[in-house]
């Protein structure tokens, strides 16, 4: 991408960051103290003299984009005015010559150290080329932040939300990088964090940057049918506002449409097209209620909105008995509206609302009110903080373990005395052991599900009441691991195995003793250097643990020597120095041949998709598309591994590809597909495959093409034709 010419018109920009100033002291709605402006006065001329030389991609004056994230941690998260400060100056210690001695003198300790986090979180990023993963170590850090002062995450979130909706001047290869991590790590934390509105932008800009083409249908479907859309929930809510108002309800009524993010996710789970997914309509019914009837308000509500229409009784989410764990409170429904269509209706009061689209700020305010739930965002900083702790796990394991307990939804069930205990989906009996104490969990046999026996590994449903049944003769055993997803039982049982290990071991090390007397070596820390190096195993007590089970015998340790002296009799011929792949700044498929890349099998890329290469350890250099399944995790968690990569123009080999087709069948449909392929000049069929069942029929076929031009143009070709319904590419041409 070109980067814009900007005329600089100095005196317009003086102008215009008064402009912004003058909006940022009016941010969230607050009414400021004196004391106040004059602070943030100072933060911004303290951030002006700092950034002044500085300009963004876009050719802005830099301190446009501290401003903003200002004004956003003011308004649409809903900080005070400290936020407000430390998010003017949140690239100062960074990037300008200010240190975090000034900004202590200059606005004091708090604000101090909430700079410092965020300077610690940021400068993370882009550092260090072998970094085994910056983005894992720089996601535990950012939690680490949350036990110090949340508004670190908070103020970060602004920050990356900001420089989401501006990377529009950003070279592609960032753009990517930063949406997919988005995706991956900002996204979830918002939601986790219970702020909906800013992590619903913060996945359609994802998605806008991942998969422009899909984002940009989606786009162009919903702005078309916006107006029917309209009609339509004009129509459905009607009656719902008359009989509300005859109840005497003082009540707001929104209709919305599902986010693109979400819109996409559907197409791609149910592989349908735009029109089949089903459920873009919804309303929101906002009650103002007193405190005390706010749970009865909203219940009445629902009693009258499905007086109106009939509910789908498997879509009834009651989110006001038991709040989420991030603090949501909601009712919803689907319900079948008019011409059959399902509508979801979300019914809540605008404290609820309010907790729903600002999260945590939110929850402050209310605190006097719901201190249960001040309790549940408490528990869960101090599981994060327990497992950062505990975190022996590499940094790759750790994001997988934290998304899975943190981030991945929640079950309700409970304890035979009726307390309630939160858990992961997907969590099992062995968890919820574990989650009751940890000896519970060392010496579980089974568990009783609403009085029913279940084995260990029984995954538990919302609602389910649990008794666990335990033997002191129990211990914890290896294959467990495999049965439990939380991070507590995890630790647990690998705590449990360790003890287990040492205790084996010790009688390894008595064996292995009288080996190496038989073999007459002299046991020293070389030598056990080469035996653990040879056996591929961590550590001397691990080598011990494996000769006491009979892992490793007699004769392997005899094999080992053999050929040590065998090797010391031969010269041993140099090895090869090994070739080290230099730079690449840009490959360039097709011409870089002396390069040795892969196009790579999980998705297949031909001349014309959207590309990047990955330096993988063993197989050299593969290319991937951007939208491949696997991009995602390459991409924000081996940033420094990747290598930007483009199509040479002038490409005349032809490459494999796949197409798949449903259909209804039709006299000669197969004939009418085969012809058209014969008519094309360079396309060659590797194979066709084909099945027709009563009448419908689904088809694959294996082809080679030169690039996606070609590849669509056939395509097109095919929609055409009489009976055929959906004609997609594959992804994967292996099968
Ligand atoms: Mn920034």
């Amino acid at each position: 991408m070109t980067e814009p010419t900007v005329v600089i018109d100095l005196e317009k920009e003086k102008q215009e960051i008064l402009k912004r100033y003058r909006g940022l002291l009016r941010a969230g709605k607050k009414v400021r103290t004196d004391q106040e402006k004059k602070l943030i006065r100072k933060a911004l001329t303290v951030a002006i003299d700092a950034h002044k030389e500085m300009r963004r991609k876009s050719g802005e004056p830099y301190i446009y984009h501290p401003i903003e994230v200002a004004r956003i941690t003011a308004d649409e998260i809903g900080l005070g005015t400290t936020s407000i400060i430390c998010a003017l100056l949140h690239d100062t210690v960074e990037d300008t010559h200010i240190t975090l001695d000034d900004v202590n003198s200059m606005f004091g300790e708090k604000v101090m150290k909430i700079v410092d986090g965020l300077t610690k979180i940021s400068s993370m990023v882009d550092t260090g080329e072998n970094q085994f993963s910056i983005q894992a170590e720089n996601f535990k850090r950012i939690l680490l932040t949350l036990s110090d002062d949340i508004r670190v995450i908070l103020i970060k979130l602004a920050d990356r939300l900001h420089n989401m909706r501006t990377m529009e001047f950003m070279p592609r290869h960032k753009q990517l990088k930063i949406a997919y991590e988005t995706l991956n790590i900002y996204a979830p934390l918002a939601h986790r964090l219970g702020l909906y509105a800013i992590k619903t932008e913060l996945e359609d800009l994802g998605l806008r940057y991942t998969e422009p083409e899909l984002y940009k249908t989606i786009e162009e479907n919903l702005s078309s049918t916006q107006k029917k859309r309209t009609r339509y929930i004009n129509k459905f809510s009607l009656p719902i506002i008359n009989i509300l108002t005859d109840k005497g309800f003082d009540f707001d009524i929104k209709g919305r449409t599902k986010s693109i993010f979400s819109i996409a996710n559907k197409m791609k789970k149910k592989d349908v097209e735009f029109d089949e997914v089903y459920d873009i309509f919804a309303i929101r019914i906002i009650l103002n209620s007193k405190p005390e009837d706010e749970k009865t308000d909203c219940w009445k509500v629902y009693s009258h909105v499905t007086d109106l229409y009939t509910p789908r009784p498997d879509r009834l989410r009651d989110w006001i008995s038991t709040p989420k764990g991030n603090g949501y409170e909601s009712l919803h429904t689907t319900v079948m509206g008019q011409d059959g269509r399902w509508v979801e209706v979300q019914i809540r009061t605008k404290r609820m609302d309010e907790i729903a689209e600002k999260g945590l700020a939110a929850h402050w305010k209310y605190k006097s009110l719901s201190p249960e739930q001040e309790n549940h965002l408490d528990t869960w900083i101090s599981k994060i903080t327990k497992m950062l702790e505990s975190g022996d796990n590499n940094a790759l394991e750790f994001i997988d373990d934290f998304k899975m307990n943190f981030f991945a939804d929640e079950i309700y069930v409970f304890t035979p005395a009726g307390d309630i205990k939160n858990l992961p989906t997907g969590a099992t009996a062995l968890d919820f052991a574990y989650e009751i104490h940890s000896r519970v969990g060392d010496q579980c046999i089974g568990a009783k599900v609403n009085h029913k026996l279940v084995p260990l590994n029984y995954e538990l449903q919302s609602g389910e009441q649990i008794e666990i049944l335990t033997s002191k003769k129990q211990t914890p055993k290896e294959e467990w691991l495999q049965y439990v997803v939380t991070a507590k039982a995890k630790s647990c049982i690998k705590e449990a195995m360790k003890e287990e290990q040492k205790k084996i071991a010790v009688d390894g090390k008595e064996k292995f003793k009288v080996w190496m007397d038989q073999l007459a070596i002299i046991v020293n820390p070389n030598v056990l250097g080469q035996l653990t190096q040879h056996f591929g195993v961590p550590s001397v007590g691990d080598l011990y643990y494996k000769i006491a089970t009979d892992v490793v015998q007699l004769n392997d340790i005899e094999k080992f020597y053999k050929q040590k002296f065998e090797n010391k009799k031969k010269k041993v011929p140099k090895e090869k120095e090994k070739t080290k792949a230099g730079k690449i700044g840009m490959l360039t498929l097709g011409i870089d041949e002396h390069i040795n890349y892969k196009l790579s099998p999980c998705c297949n890329p031909i001349p014309g998709d959207e590309v990047f290469g990955f330096n993988s350890a063993d197989e050299g250099i593969k290319i991937h598309k951007t939208n491949c399944p696997n991009a995602m995790h390459l991409l924000s968690n081996f940033a420094s591994r990747t290598i930007k990569a483009q199509w040479n123009n002038n490409q005349n080999v032809a490459f494999l590809t796949g197409i798949q087709f449903i259909g209804i069948d039709d006299f000669g449909l197969l004939n009418k597909i085969t012809t058209i392929i014969s008519m094309e000049e360079h396309i060659n069929i590797k194979s066709i495959f084909f099945t027709s069942e009563e009448g419908f029929f689904e088809g694959k076929i294996m082809l080679y093409v030169t690039n996606t031009e070609h590849l669509q143009s056939l395509m097109d070709k095919f929609k055409q034709i009489n009976g055929v319904h959906k004609v997609d590419r594959l992804m994967d041409v292996t099968g």
